[in-house]
């Protein structure tokens, strides 16, 4: 199969849909890879790296969605690349169609057929193809709340592990998932004093183990939020309801009463934000204050590590991609369930029910 990797075009994106590393892969299973020019270059990944890995660099997008069997991306493609795909063509990259009727009409439009990341699953109930975003949004949370506990960043000037002879700081991770569990890692490691808090017990009870009493984990009650907020240093915000928004609970009011130099980190923002004074920030901008503490609430957190978030992601979305070039994407779909569970658009239908619901599209 001819494989296509066209340069991300969203505002500061840096992303791309492959690593040379995942080329390689590709070719070794015998399909052709086309790689637009300098798709990689600003993660370090150059057109060099991509040939030495059997890609054919092309100049323009055009002629990669010309030719490609299958396009490779990572954000949803925006209208001009809507405009390009063809019907029969696969594109494999996230969507999030839900929130978003133009690019599905788009999309239908074209006759693609279009597998989305955050739908595809696995065996254990997880979306394995958005777990790796949210493994490096969680490492990455308590990273940025360090750093803006710092004075020159708004914080209070607590370092986050202390030094012997003064205490460490206290850090509150909401939501014991893929994002509280590697916050909870890295806060953990820097020897910071960690409570998480879920209001799932098998959950915690799992965490209670795998952290083998280095941290404390208690059940998510609203006092509970309230008695650790009012004490955190750091509050890293991590739940989720699936399909749903996230609930508001670090409330205006406990805000107002945390110390002053406090950090949030609302990981949550995409979801709307568990924070009651939340609102979504950006890696130019990342925080603002309210009530002296210190909100820290970019959307989209991986992409402020876009070579360590495009590595993550290849190894994630590549076995799909290889089984999608054997086999054709009709063949790997039957053959996996999983992969059938990430299809959102096909030859001018919505084939997610979740998508053609909200947006009344026949189903
Ligand atoms: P997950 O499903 O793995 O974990 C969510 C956890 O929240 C679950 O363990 C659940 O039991 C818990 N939870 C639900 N309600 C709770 C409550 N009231 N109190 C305490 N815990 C509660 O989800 P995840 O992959 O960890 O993602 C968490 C959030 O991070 C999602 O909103 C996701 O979209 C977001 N995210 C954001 C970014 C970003 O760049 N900002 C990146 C990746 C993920």
């Amino acid at each position: 199969m001819l494989v296509g990797v066209p340069k991300e075009i969203k505002n500061h994106e840096y992303r791309v849909g492959l690593t040379p590393a995942g080329v390689r892969e590709l070719v070794a299973n015998g399909h052709d890879v086309i790689v637009e020019t300098q798709a990689g270059a600003a993660i370090g990944f150059a057109n060099e790296q991509y040939e030495a890995a059997g890609a054919t660099m092309i100049d323009t997008a055009a002629e990669i969605f010309a030719t490609a069997e299958m396009i490779i991306k990572v954000k949803e493609p925006q209208p001009v690349e809507c405009e390009m795909l063809r019907p029969g063509q696969i594109l494999y990259t996230y969507l999030h169609l839900a929130p978003d009727p133009k690019q599905t009409e788009l999309l239908v439009k074209s006759g693609a057929t279009c597998i989305a990341y955050e739908t595809v699953t696995d065996a254990r109930g997880g979306l394995p193809l958005l777990a790796p975003m949210s493994e490096v949004a969680g490492r990455m949370s308590i990273q940025a709340g360090a750093h803006h506990l710092e004075k020159a960043q708004g914080g209070l000037g607590t370092l986050l592990g202390g030094v012997p002879g003064v205490a460490p700081a206290k850090v509150l991770v909401i939501g014991g998932g893929v994002v509280g569990t590697q916050a909870a890692r890295m806060a953990v490691g820097m020897g910071a004093d960690v409570t998480i808090l879920d209001r799932s017990l098998p959950r915690l009870r799992e965490l209670d183990v795998e952290f083998g009493g280095r941290l404390k984990c208690v059940y998510s009650t609203v006092e509970a939020i309230e008695e650790y907020a009012l004490e955190a240093d750091l509050v890293v915000g991590a739940v989720l309801i699936p399909g749903a928004a996230a609930p508001k609970l670090l409330t205006r009011d406990i805000i107002s009463r945390m110390k002053d130099g406090a950090v949030v980190v609302d990981v949550a923002i995409d979801q709307g934000g568990c924070f009651e004074t939340s609102k979504a920030t950006t890696h130019q901008e990342p925080t603002y204050v309210v009530d002296g503490v210190v909100h820290y609430c970019v959307a989209n957190m991986p992409g402020g590590v876009a070579r360590t978030s495009t590595m993550a992601l290849t190894n994630a979305t590549m076995p799909f991609a290889v089984a999608i070039a054997n086999k054709g994407a009709a063949q790997a779909m039957l053959d996996d369930q999983h992969l059938l569970n990430g299809l959102n658009v096909h030859a001018g239908q919505v084939t997610y029910q979740a998508v053609a619901d909200v947006l009344g599209y026949d189903y």
